[in-house]
């Protein structure tokens, strides 16, 4: 793993917390504590991500090598590494939580790649930090997995997502109660190692800002702008005012992906959002089968359901309001910051609408045609309609077939059906009339919602059936899951049974339609 050269601009630029060890405490004055992994009982490599490997100048002999899991399950340091765990706060649920930090993350040092990226690399649940409170540090098995999947089926699908190099078995066992009902379980515990260019948070610059360490704010705030953001230039408010507006546009982007492809992140507190606009820390996060705006996976949510699929734009902009409020001290009026989430609301409605001509196949898309859109998301809940098959079928369609039968499958209740199809009858009569006024050959309509359509998505069940595998040894079918979503746009013969439906007996299932934050 020679090809690893690091360059610790974090820890070397940033202030540090003087007291080492990972006795718990509350950490002012400084952004990181030095803490190293825990060393586990026998790390093994379960799976890992080629893409990341290559992006990182690892080759197959590297992930190979022994020291591959030793390194990525938190048993050895490579030259060059300096691990810490990174001291943030956030909004939970609403409510401030004052000081959270990285309880189960550490990060062994910032790499930077034959071509000059950066590239942090992250171990979760490589055992206790200073800022682990009453919990343990480590992960099980099936979060694990979860994460390492999403993460890379994120990627593939177009989305802006941290990545991840490695899932590695710790051989150890972790105690959880997953559903917080009272049974707490020994389950199989791993390590992830997550790969992004920072994992700042907004949470990193809420936290200082909450204790009016406004210049630790400053040196934070110009510390990312230097690192992460060099393109930006001009000095003061100005240039504050560009970084936080690029950060609106990018959160607007991402959960613009995420509505387009179905992904309800699940939680989404102020110390889950990447400065970066990255999709971040993937925990009861899931994917819609039958549309519906209102379902959240997160069974810790299930009261208000505050984190619900059709709710994430405006938590993105609450989030983003909440962070302006953090970022105020370091301007003289709101205005810059006013303007700023403005932009979230502009870029969101504007990519909003790219979905939607890309979704239906459109050139462009009219004000009608958020209409028709919007129309046709109250039909497929309202009929119980499996969202990523009702869009690719949609583009096989033939507006002369009386029976619509490229829907045939696209329902979950026949009944429903029965109710649903004169709706959607008028729907696709009024959508072929748009489609035949509308320029574009057909050809390249097809390919265009071929692009944003994906046939294959992280199905919840489909995560579950891999993992009860892996907890009983095997892992071909987390294999088979990275493999399939690598390519989540393109047909792929064999494997249908990647593309169905979600079947019955997982409608209520744990893990399948419910999780909790007990990762
Ligand atoms: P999350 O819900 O994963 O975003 O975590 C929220 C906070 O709880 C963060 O500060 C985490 O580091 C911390 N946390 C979650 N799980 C654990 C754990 N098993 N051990 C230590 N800290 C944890
Ligand atoms: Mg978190």
């Amino acid at each position: 793993m020679d090809a690893l050269r690091f360059d610790n601009r974090f820890v070397r630029e940033l202030p540090g917390d003087a007291k080492q060890g990972f006795r718990r405490r509350e950490v002012r004055g400084a952004l990181w504590s030095a803490i190293e992994p825990t060393p586990v009982a026998a790390p093994t490599l379960l799976a890992h991500s080629r893409e990341v490997a290559t992006l990182l100048g690892l080759d197959d002999a590297d992930v190979a090598s022994p020291a591959f899991a030793q390194v990525f399950g938190g048993n050895a340091l490579l030259p060059g590494m300096q691990p810490y765990a990174g001291n943030y706060g956030g909004h939970q649920f609403g409510n401030w939580a004052g000081q959270l930090g990285d309880g189960r993350a550490i990060t062994l040092g910032e790499t930077v790649n034959v071509d000059g990226e950066r590239w942090e690399l992250q171990l979760k649940g490589a055992g206790p930090t200073p800022y682990s409170r009453t919990a343990d540090g480590r992960a099980v098995l099936r979060s694990s997995i979860r994460e390492f999947l999403c993460s890379e089926a994120m990627h593939h699908l177009g989305v802006p997502t941290t990545r991840a190099l490695s899932l590695v078995g710790t051989g150890e066992q972790v105690v959880r109660d997953m559903l917080y009902d009272g049974h707490p379980t020994p389950e199989p515990g791993a390590v992830v190692c997550r790969v992004a260019p920072s994992f700042l948070r907004f949470g990193h610059y809420q936290l200082p800002a909450s204790r009016g360490e406004i210049d630790l704010l400053r040196t934070l705030a110009d510390f990312t702008i230097r690192r992460d953001f060099p393109h930006l230039s001009g000095e003061g408010e100005a240039l504050y005012a560009a970084w936080f507006a690029e950060i609106c546009e990018r959160t607007a982007v991402m959960v613009a992906h995420w509505m387009r492809v179905g992904f309800v992140h699940g939680v989404m507190n102020t110390d889950n959002m990447s400065v970066l606009g990255l999709t971040i820390d993937y925990g009861p996060y899931g994917w819609i089968d039958n549309y519906d705006p209102d379902w959240t996976p997160n069974t810790t949510d299930a009261q208000g359901r505050r984190y619900r699929f059709g709710w994430q734009p405006r938590v993105a902009w609450w989030n983003l309001s909440r962070f302006a409020q953090a970022l105020s001290p370091l301007f003289d009026g709101v205005e810059a910051l006013q303007a700023g989430l403005q932009r979230f609301a502009d870029v969101y409605a504007r990519v909003d609408r790219e979905t939607i001509a890309a979704k239906l196949g459109l050139a462009d898309c009219r004000d009608d045609d958020v209409a028709r859109m919007e129309t046709l998301q109250a039909l497929l809940h309202q009929g119980e309609m499996d969202m990523t098959l009702f869009f690719r079928a949609l583009m096989d369609a033939d507006p002369a077939d009386a029976t619509l039968s490229a829907f045939d499958d696209v329902f979950y209740n026949p009944a429903k059906r029965e109710d649903a199809m004169p709706g959607l009858r008028d729907w696709f009569d009024g959508y072929a009339g748009r489609i035949a006024a509308d320029a574009m050959e057909p050809a390249l309509r097809r390919e265009q919602m071929r692009l944003a359509n994906p046939r294959y998505v992280l199905r919840n069940y489909l995560a579950q059936q891999a993992i009860d595998a892996a907890d009983a040894g095997d892992l071909s079918g987390v294999h088979d899951l990275l493999d399939v979503m690598r390519r989540p746009y393109d047909d792929q013969p064999g494997r249908e049974r990647f593309a169905q439906k979600r079947p019955d007996w997982a409608r209520q299932r744990a893990g399948c339609s419910m999780l909790s934050c007990s990762s």
